[in-house]
């Protein structure tokens, strides 16, 4: 303390705590779901020092520090800030337009208080420091890397690192590692000497590898790698009779699509399930289904008037939803058999719920904004999608809350309300307990220092609104 005023600071902040700009709020007489064990406790009040969590205990024991704000909790529930761990932004669609921003806005107003970015950009690695900085409303983002694949049939930009080779895979894992991206993206059309590099790279920098798993894979190599799975991928291909019954591929990835993998679906044996389920349990990884994406868009089916009444739709940019339109119609036009749809349907929840018993960490993942997705809104849809495969309400929030948090190497910081950790927060009207839909019923949310109430939410979604104009 060398400097005269440096003293004479040290001396304000001491005399006079204001100059210290530390910053209070109080959540008092709220339900507390505290999501480090299945219990939602009443009455409690949760003091946020500096963005921090500084108190939390019974409301007639807990001292308000003079000058905190105060919210009046009384009524409803607080519970961490929700994650989503399977999201995309508009930028890769239509025409490449920059609205990061806005549909930041979206996830926030939503609830999302750390979202992934599941294939990356340099646009987005830019949006994670503004969120970072301040600069930008918006959850914590966690970047995966442009996604590999072995070709890219599309024109115009290409989003992804297009790897023929092994060296040119293990060349841009390094690439991307040192560009800051928090994990390597596998997507499609990838080899299994090209896959095989990856993993070996990827394992060298010190990165995770996330994403698909495709047919020239196959699961077992996925599951030897401890790569974590996106969408159940080769999940389903396992429950094939005889394995070399159509190469031994079924409707996994992008066989979605093509009617010869659906003509395998009536051949699919449950019987199989116990030991799939044992095989991804055994390789300790963690799984996101993305189920809600894949049983209203290839199974169910939505009418054309069930995905305009969604709340989202109107936050989509209108041309996306034209491209939406023509997918949805290529698709349901010529539609695979109702039998296999549900049988397909029934699989895959039975797959998320056998996996969930027996402790696999599942997460969840909207995959948003596909088809009719937008972004915050999905995730709601995701968490029930769980609890209508069987899954309790509570091990749904934990997909979106304690699994992303240990997952991601943040659970000291976030995924739970607990004294010492950052203030992600929402505060809800319902008990998601009840009923999982109550996630919805998003009263306020707090981001560390920043606090959302009742009419900044309105706000936020207000602003990307301008998305769907
Ligand atoms: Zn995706």
């Amino acid at each position: 303390m060398k400097h005269p005023l440096a003293f004479l600071a040290l001396l304000l902040l001491n005399t006079f705590p204001a100059f210290a700009q530390k910053t209070y709020y109080a959540i008092r007489n709220v339900t507390l779901i505290p999501m480090n064990r299945e219990v939602a406790l009443p009455d409690q009040t949760v003091v946020v020092e500096d963005g921090m969590i500084s108190k939390i205990g019974a409301a007639e024991t807990v001292k308000i520090p003079k000058g905190a704000a105060v919210i009046d909790g009384a009524g409803k529930y607080l519970m961490p800030g929700l994650f989503d761990m399977h999201v995309h932004f508009f930028y890769e669609q239509g025409d490449n337009e920059n609205t990061c921003r806005e549909e930041l806005k979206m996830m926030l107003a939503n609830g999302l208080t750390t979202v992934r970015i599941e294939c990356g950009d340099p646009v987005y690695l830019d949006a994670r420091k503004k969120v970072k900085e301040g600069e930008w409303a918006g959850p914590q983002l966690f970047v995966a890397s442009p996604q590999f694949v072995g070709a890219w049939p599309w024109p115009g930009k290409v989003f992804a690192a297009i790897c023929k080779t092994p060296e040119e895979a293990e060349a841009a894992v390094r690439k991307y590692k040192a560009e800051g991206y928090d994990e390597i993206k596998i997507t499609f059309m990838v080899k299994r000497d090209v896959y095989d590099a990856i993993i070996r790279t990827a394992k060298e920098e010190g990165i995770k590898v996330t994403g698909h798993v495709g047919p020239l894979v196959k699961l077992p190599a996925a599951l030897a790698a401890r790569q974590q799975i996106e969408h159940m991928d080769e999940f389903i291909d396992m429950l094939l009779p005889d394995t070399s019954y159509n190469h031994g591929q079924s409707v996994s990835d992008m066989n979605i699509w093509r009617k010869n993998a659906w003509a395998t679906v009536p051949y699919l044996d449950e019987a199989k399930m116990p030991e799939l389920v044992g095989m991804v349990k055994e390789a300790g990884i963690y799984v996101t289904p993305t189920n809600f994406f894949f049983l209203s868009s290839f199974g169910e089916g939505r009418t054309d008037e069930q995905y305009q009444q969604r709340p989202d739709y109107q936050f989509i940019p209108p041309n996306i939803k034209e491209d939406r339109w023509r997918i949805k119609a290529h698709y349901w036009n010529n539609a695979p058999p109702e039998e296999s749809r549900k049988k397909y349907v029934h699989l895959r929840k039975k797959m998320a719920y056998e996996l969930w018993k027996a402790g696999v960490p599942l997460m969840a993942g909207s995959d948003s904004p596909e088809w009719f997705l937008a972004q915050g809104f999905a995730l709601h849809d995701e968490l029930e999608t769980f609890v209508g495969a069987g899954l309790t309400p509570f091990a749904a929030l934990q997909t979106a809350t304690v699994h992303p948090a240990a997952y991601l190497g943040v659970l000291h910081n976030k995924g739970t309300i607990e004294v010492g950790k950052q203030a992600d927060l929402i505060l809800l009207d319902k008990n998601p307990l009840d009923d999982i839909r109550n996630t919805r019923s998003i009263h306020s949310v707090f981001q560390g220092k920043n606090r959302y109430d009742a009419g900044a939410v309105k706000r936020l979604l207000e602003e990307a609104k301008t998305l769907g104009r």
